[in-house]
């Protein structure tokens, strides 16, 4: 893929503007190391410029009606869908994962563009009958405000029209920080909405400093929400920062998702599908599997598959056809992985398959799929994310202490289980303490569901008509009448 050397990356109230003479910083393909393009490193100017052009914006873009703002973003839909492949060929080209992968992601993405076009016109108020017979009492519901929107890396387009499109629907305007390794998937939904007949100044990006970029829409008044997706770390710098102007958050943060297969799951089935959630973008998702557990009689049927089909994965550069496993973001991680293997050898683990780098003779930061057993729960890999293609397998022997070894952390955004009786199903989701539990499915982030962590892993929801809720206050109107 041929890109310029430099990129325009930064939009204020419907103007690109040029990198010619500006800060700039490097994009690189994380398969081959290469320099993609450049674009430009903003800051607080910047920042100021788009909040400004945003609560502009606000005034005309709020009394809209859902209707004419749905317009737009079924527009928006289309056009993402029609543009799918060349999508994900940059999304894979910034990031790395398999193209199926990158174009899976940006279908997905699309999918949220559509539910809000469609939520935009269905947000209900509601009439309370009053006790008091010379009262009306109404609730109507109205966007926030201006909303700051921070995304990370691992889903570049994603987890952008998770956030951006619930608050356009709602009514609300944007500024918009991607994650600095994946800014070109946001520049392209961005020329997207624009063509799409976006309004000026409605939706605002801005590359660049993420520290002083993100303080200025905490220390600004008109920024009335912050929805962040990443780090546990900087979540909580998030948190405590908008305690000064008291403003909304919504943080999808980390995650240790377990996978319980317990006696009675279909064996085949709970080993493809920990196989998909473990390996899938590279261990590099927030729901990705992080430690598995199998029922001890039918753990040697589990591991047996396992090791075959674990076998089978390709590592490669994502563009290539049939490549299974991308390379990791950056060296980090790469040495995180590294930490985490070497950490649960020197306390016992045995390394089944993989266990080592991927010379593939690609400069890229690549990593054997790897299998653990004799695991046991002092290990890093057991509590901290490893972000990356390492799974632990543990027996276990006894339901009630499983439930609690797989709620035993500080995070819990999604858990797995995988059984055919209905009722352990239902008992032990009612038991796991987490925002999300997958039974006999791995894949919970759909437009249409509410999507979000409890615990450390975050506050809010993102999809479905609750991740629409987020942007929306609820105004409530006393009316005393004759
Ligand atoms: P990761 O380690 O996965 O990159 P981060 O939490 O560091 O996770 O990054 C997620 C997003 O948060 C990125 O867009 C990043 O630039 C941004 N970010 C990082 N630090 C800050 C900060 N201090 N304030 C605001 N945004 C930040």
């Amino acid at each position: 893929m041929k890109l310029k050397s430099k990129t325009n990356s930064i939009f204020i109230d419907c103007q690109w503007h040029h990198t010619d003479g500006q800060e700039t910083e490097t994009v690189y393909n994380p398969a081959t190391l290469e320099a993609i393009t450049e674009v430009a490193y903003g800051g607080k100017a910047e920042a100021q410029a788009a909040i400004q052009a945003a609560s502009q914006a606000f005034k005309t873009w709020r009394d809209m009606t859902g209707r004419e703002r749905s317009r737009i973003l079924y527009k928006a839909h289309e056009l993402m869908l029609e543009d799918a492949d060349r999508l994900g060929e940059i999304l894979t080209t910034e990031q790395g994962k398999p193209l199926k992968e990158a174009v899976g992601e940006v279908k997905g993405a699309a999918n949220f563009l559509l539910w809000y076009a469609e939520e935009a016109s269905r947000t209900y108020g509601e009439w309370i009958p009053s006790s008091n017979k010379s009262k009306r009492l109404l609730v109507i519901p109205q966007p926030v405000g201006v909303v700051g929107a921070i995304t990370p890396w691992n889903f570049p387009s994603s987890m952008i029209t998770r956030k951006i499109a619930p608050a356009l629907a709602a009514g609300c305007t944007v500024v918009l920080k991607p994650a600095p390794e994946t800014p070109l998937s946001a520049i392209e939904i961005v020329k997207i909405l624009e063509k799409a007949g976006m309004p000026d100044g409605v939706v605002n990006l801005v590359t660049g400093d993420a520290e002083a970029i993100g303080n200025t829409m905490l220390e600004s008044k008109d920024v009335r929400l912050m929805t962040f997706t990443g780090s546990t770390a900087v979540g909580k710098y998030l948190m405590r920062e908008s305690a000064n102007h008291v403003k909304k958050l919504s943080l999808e943060l980390g995650g240790h998702a377990p996978i319980v297969v317990f006696d009675d799951a279909a064996i085949d089935k709970a080993v493809s599908l920990a196989l998909a959630s473990k390996f899938r973008n590279n261990g590099q998702t927030c729901i990705c599997a992080n430690r598995i557990y199998v029922h001890e009689s039918v753990k040697d049927m589990f591991n047996d598959r396992l090791t075959k089909k674990v076998a089978e994965l390709k590592v490669g550069d994502g563009t290539e056809e049939g490549i299974d496993l991308g390379p990791l973001i950056n060296e980090q991680a790469s040495l995180k992985v590294q930490k985490h293997l070497d950490d649960a050898v020197s306390k016992g683990a045995k390394v089944v398959s993989g266990g080592d780098k991927w010379n593939g003779g690609l400069d890229g930061y690549f990593y054997q799929p790897t299998v653990l057993a004799n695991v046991t729960d002092n290990m890093l890999v057991m509590n901290e994310e490893t972000f990356g293609p390492l799974m632990p397998v543990q027996a276990f022997s006894d339901e009630d202490a499983v439930i609690d070894k797989a709620n035993d952390t500080d995070y819990g955004l999604a858990a797995y289980i995988f059984t055919e009786t209905t009722s352990r199903a239902v008992r032990v989701s009612e038991k796991l303490e987490y925002g999300i539990v997958g039974v006999n499915d791995v894949f919970p982030a759909v437009a249409e569901a509410p999507f979000g962590g409890i615990k450390q892993s975050g506050v809010g929801k993102e999809g479905g008509h609750h991740g629409m809720d987020e942007f929306l206050e609820m105004k409530y109107v006393t009316m005393g009448i004759d």
